[in-house]
């Protein structure tokens, strides 16, 4: 059994012998839709007498909150994007549509990169800080086994991404376990202070502790010796999207590797079991699939965009918000070996924008990703550039670093090696450039590499994929 306490807000536990963060993670699949429904009626409620945003954008729709009577009927509400929220700020600064009346002070903002146009601020109040967002990433880290004797390291730099800082805050303030910041560490500093502090966890992204795992290898230290038994990941697709990322991981580190993904717009999304599985926090928002082309939603189980709705943060609901993001799919009706009865996410294709059709293919960094480092040879850095070809046929780049013990001579077959891989893949030739070890750019936070040097005309060729590896 497990006790769980309120201070000040703040979700306290006091017992750790218990497998499940929340209950809501083995609730029956018909309770959960029940769940879902009610939770949906009264956001959409809520808002439609507090947020002159969405009362203004679902009359023009032709929406009202009656017309809400199943789940499938969240499809009669227009899609949010982020433009809009964007807009809304630049007219109503700072928050603009995200600041809902009466729901402050605020004690936390999250914003996003600016990778797609000025960064969207997202504000917090306590309650749906703490006891929302930070209990969404709770489940994933609780799934991890970290628990308060752990001590843990945050390797990434603190700025309003919220995607790495929120797990953190839910290990200092949830979990109670010893957590230590090091942002302007460089890498050397970690691995020293990793030993002199009994680090046991370690919280990044997967590019920069690979990259971690290689400065060691390079100072005559084998990383899994630095007593470091679970790594969890954040801010780029992990082993839930790309497989072989956890395989790489694993064997750099020599521990057990989870990861989870969401957005700072509403939730943690889904996260990662001890089975290796993708639970989603499916009482928090509803996550549906839909065709990109068309709006609707995909068969079960089948890729597309990821649109989701939050059921529960009041401070700034995003509803049926257009994520950017493609997905696998997501299996429903399902219960794990681990007991867990949560819809399964299958993992993250990458951006919209990321994800591109070459010649009827769709190609993705996950899956380029995946084939990359599943090759023995190659280093963790890579990446890939659409452009066009002398024929004006649309040709995928990929360019990619031996590991610094592989021979300049052998480099040749390893070129022949990765595209041969790619190929059967794909099914399409890719040409694949090796580029000595150290030229590409270490990333640690939200690594890029897709370029598109095609010209900007919008055509079939370059449309969103529906479906892909
Ligand atoms: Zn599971």
């Amino acid at each position: 059994m497990f006790i769980v306490m309120y201070m000040n807000g703040i979700q306290k536990i006091t017992e750790v012998d218990c497998k499940y963060w929340s209950s809501a993670e083995t609730m029956p699949h018909r309770e959960m839709k029940k769940l879902q429904l009610a939770r949906l009626r009264e956001q959409v409620n809520y808002l439609w007498e507090n947020s002159s945003f969405y009362r203004q954008k679902w009359e023009q729709s032709g929406f009202c909150p009656a017309l809400l009577r199943t789940l499938d009927d969240i499809r009669r509400i227009p899609i949010l994007h982020k433009e809009e929220i964007r807009l809304s700020q630049e007219k109503e600064p700072p928050y603009g549509m995200m600041s809902i009346p009466g729901r402050g002070p605020f004690i936390r903002i999250g914003m996003t990169s600016g990778t797609t146009g000025e960064p969207v601020i997202i504000p917090f109040n306590e309650e749906d800080y703490f006891g929302v967002y930070c209990a969404g990433a709770a489940r994933a880290v609780w799934a991890a086994g970290i628990r308060k004797e752990d001590v843990v390291h945050a390797a990434f730099g603190f700025t309003p991404f919220l995607g790495l800082a929120a797990a953190y805050d839910c290990c200092e303030h949830l979990i109670g376990s010893l957590v230590i910041p090091g942002g302007i560490w460089n890498s050397v500093m970690r691995l020293t202070m990793i030993k002199r502090l009994g680090i046991t966890v370690l919280m990044g992204t997967p590019t920069y502790l690979l990259h971690l795992a290689k400065v060691a290898e390079e100072n005559g230290i084998n990383a899994r010796t630095l007593g470091i038994k679970t790594i969890l990941t954040a801010g780029e697709p992990g082993k839930m999207s790309i497989p072989n990322t956890g395989v790489r991981l694993e064997e750099a580190w020599g521990a057990k590797i989870f990861d989870y993904c969401g957005t700072q717009e509403t939730h943690y999304l889904a996260w990662l079991c001890d089975e290796g599985v993708g639970h989603m926090n499916e009482d928090l928002a509803y996550c549906e699939v839909l065709n990109p082309e068309t709006d609707e939603p995909v068969p079960p189980g089948e890729s597309g965009k990821l649109v989701v709705t939050d059921l529960v943060s009041k401070t700034h609901p995003c509803i049926r918000y257009e994520t950017g993001d493609l997905v696998r799919g997501i299996d429903a009706g399902t219960t794990c070996a681990c007991g867990r009865t949560l819809s399964v996410m299958k993992g993250f294709m990458g951006r919209v924008g990321d994800v591109i059709k070459v010649r009827g293919v769709c190609v993705s960094v996950a899956g380029i990703e995946n084939v990359i480092r599943g090759i023995s040879e190659c280093s963790d850095s890579y990446e890939y550039i659409a452009s066009k070809n002398e024929s004006g046929m649309d040709q995928i780049t990929v360019r990619v670093e031996p590991k610094r013990d592989v021979e300049p001579g052998l480099w040749d077959d390893m070129r022949k090696k990765v595209a041969q891989k790619l190929q059967l893949s794909f099914m399409i030739n890719m040409d694949v450039k090796i580029l000595p070890p150290g030229t590409l750019p270490v990333f640690e936070l939200k690594a890029k590499r897709f370029r598109d040097t095609r010209p900007k005309i919008e055509d079939s060729s370059g449309a969103p994929c529906v479906s892909a590896k």
